[in-house]
């Protein structure tokens, strides 16, 4: 991290400990997921008035109707993604660029896509300047994946999806995994989608979660 970023004070890094072993009780047992979570400090995506709430384990409004999602919710997710380093992952709804930075810490090369512009433009100007400058991100519709960057090893979608896009499992390699939250409603069945040598899909599910809606199209404006 680079010296400009808001201060991770020893208060700061003792909330986080404190945050992961609860989230290792909630049952994630990945250590590299755990360190990646302990490394990154939550509360500078956080504004300097809500910084208290940063390491409990809930999600939080980010603006533009979103939220940074739950610590224990970014850790399940990116234990499902089974990340190895230099993995090429894609993430579909960039928000704070939190997950983003979980992953960049897990050794994946990340790319991430927001369609909401005022937040795509506030991120993609916040995550160089503190420190991560070489994750990628993209204004655009994620249901349409990202083409010109395909195959990726892993997608992470961190919107509550309908159904899942056929343009996300055709940009998948073989052997990788797509992790979703599947469901319209209040409430929706994280998903993973792991692809065979020979395009067919092997479909697990795990429990119910609750995020934001997958949208499509990009928006300018909320
Ligand atoms: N991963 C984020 C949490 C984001 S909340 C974080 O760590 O903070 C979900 C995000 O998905 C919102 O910012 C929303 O605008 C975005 N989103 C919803 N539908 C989308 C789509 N079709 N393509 C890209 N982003 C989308």
């Amino acid at each position: 991290m680079s010296s400009t970023i808001p201060i991770d004070s020893y208060r700061h890094q003792g909330l986080r400990k404190l945050l992961v072993r609860n989230i290792g009780q909630k049952g994630i047992n990945d250590p590299h997921v755990l360190a990646a979570l302990e490394k990154v400090p939550r509360h500078i995506f956080f504004d300097s008035s809500f910084v208290e709430y940063a390491y409990e384990d809930k999600p939080f409004p980010i603006g533009a109707g979103q939220t940074i999602s739950q610590p224990f919710t970014v850790a399940f997710q990116t234990e499902l993604l089974q990340i190895k380093k230099n993995d090429k992952v894609l993430e579909i709804g960039t928000g704070s660029g939190y997950q983003a930075c979980i992953l960049f810490e897990m050794g994946a090369k990340v790319f991430t896509i927001e369609r909401q512009k005022t937040l795509f433009d506030k991120t993609s100007k916040f995550l160089p300047s503190v420190g991560y400058p070489s994750i990628k991100t993209f204004f655009g519709d994620g249901y349409k994946g990202l083409p010109a960057y395909a195959p990726f090893d892993k997608m992470i979608v961190t919107a509550a999806a309908p159904f899942i896009p056929e343009a996300l499992l055709d940009q998948l390699k073989p052997g990788g995994i797509l992790v979703i939250p599947v469901g319209a409603n209040d409430i929706q069945i994280m998903t993973t989608m792991i692809k065979g040598n020979d395009n067919t899909f092997e479909k697990k599910e795990y429990g119910a979660f609750r995020f934001v809606p997958m949208l499509e199209h990009k928006a300018k404006e909320k």
